[in-house]
């Protein structure tokens, strides 16, 4: 089964060019992408998957 990305945009200020801009933002199911629309600036965040215990 393919799970398609999830695709954001988001008006934030760039920590390269320090400006207010748009962003998009990539969510995949392990890693995030966010990228400044203006300079091209991009930033990776990868997650730890985990299994949460269950409550008892
Ligand atoms: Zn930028």
């Amino acid at each position: 089964m393919e799970i398609k990305p999830w695709k954001l945009n988001k008006a934030a200020r760039c920590a390269h060019c320090k400006d207010a801009t748009i962003h998009s933002i990539i969510i995949d199911r392990y890693k995030m992408k966010i990228k400044c629309r203006d300079c091209g600036f991009t930033r990776f965040y990868n997650f730890h998957v985990v299994n949460i215990p269950k409550r008892r």
